[in-house]
C-alpha cells in the first residue's frame, strides 16, 4: 500500500494539531508539529539571546541556526502565550523558516506524515496527496485558548488571548516569506461550529478517500 503526505494548515488554535495527530494515528503514519519547531526556536532564543531587542536578536538567529537547537522533547515549556508569540516573530526570518522547511522535507521524503502547520500544502509539501485548510472565527479560537491555558493552570484574561490570537493571524498573513495562505487545491473545513467527533469522520473519509487514489 502506498503512503500519502497529509498537510494540515490553518490558523492558531483551529485543531490543527489535534487532527493531525488523530490522522496519524488512523493511518498508522508520522505526526511532525512544525509550529512546535518554530516554538523550539523562540525557546532557544529566550534563553540564550543576550539581547531583547527585535533586531539585535534576528542578528543574532541568523547567526546562530544549528542543529544545536534542540527541536523536539520539550514538553509544555514551548507551549507559553510569550513562546508562540516570539515564535510568530522568529517565523518571520527567511533564514529560519529555509532552515526548518529543509528538515520538515527530510522528514516526510519517504511520505507516510501527516505534518501540520502554516506553509506546509503551500511550501513544504505542494505536491502533498492531501491538503487539508482549517479556520474558525478569531473569538472561537481564541476562547478554545482561553481554556487551554486555564486547563493548564496558566490563566490569562481573554481580552489578551484574543489580541494574541489577532496580532498572530497578522503577523502569519502579512509575513513576506511563504505567508499563511490556502493552497489552491486545499479542503478548507471552517470548524467554528463543529464538534470533534464530526470533524474527524469527515476527515477520516477524506484521508481514506486519498489513499484509494494513491492506491488506485
Ligand atoms: O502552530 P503553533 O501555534 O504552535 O505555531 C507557532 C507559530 O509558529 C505560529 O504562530 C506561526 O507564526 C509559526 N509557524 C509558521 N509556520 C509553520 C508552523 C508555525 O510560521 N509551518
Amino acid at each position: 500500500m502506498k503512503k500519502i503526505t497529509v498537510a494540515i494548515d490553518g490558523y492558531s488554535s483551529c485543531g490543527k494539531s489535534t487532527f493531525a495527530k488523530i490522522l496519524a494515528d488512523y493511518a498508522g503514519y508520522v505526526y511532525v508539529d512544525t509550529g512546535a519547531m518554530y516554538r523550539a526556536i523562540a525557546l532557544y532564543v529566550l534563553t540564550h539571546c543576550p539581547s531583547q531587542d527585535s533586531a539585535e536578536r534576528t542578528e543574532w538567529i541568523k547567526h546562530n541556526l544549528t542543529d544545536d537547537i534542540p527541536l523536539t522533547g520539550l514538553g509544555d515549556t514551548i507551549r507559553t502565550l510569550e513562546v508562540g508569540n516570539l515564535a510568530s516573530q522568529v517565523a518571520v526570518i527567511p533564514e529560519v523558516r529555509h532552515f526548518l522547511v529543509r528538515k520538515q522535507q527530510q522528514m516526510g521524503l519517504a511520505g507516510g506524515v501527516v505534518m501540520d502547520g502554516r506553509d506546509i500544502g503551500t511550501v513544504v509539501f505542494p505536491k502533498a496527496e492531501l491538503k487539508i485548510f482549517l479556520t474558525a472565527r478569531p473569538e472561537v479560537r481564541a476562547m478554545r485558548r482561553f481554556k487551554e491555558l486555564e486547563g493548564k493552570g496558566t490563566p490569562q484574561p481573554f481580552e489578551d488571548v484574543l489580541r494574541d490570537v489577532n496580532d498572530r493571524d497578522y503577523r502569519d498573513t502579512h509575513r513576506e516569506e511563504s505567508p499563511l495562505r490556502q493552497a489552491e487545491d486545499a479542503i478548507v473545513l471552517d470548524n467554528s461550529d463543529m464538534e470533534i467527533p464530526e470533524q474527524v469522520t469527515y476527515l477520516t473519509k477524506l484521508l481514506d478517500e486519498a489513499v484509494a487514489k494513491k492506491n488506485a
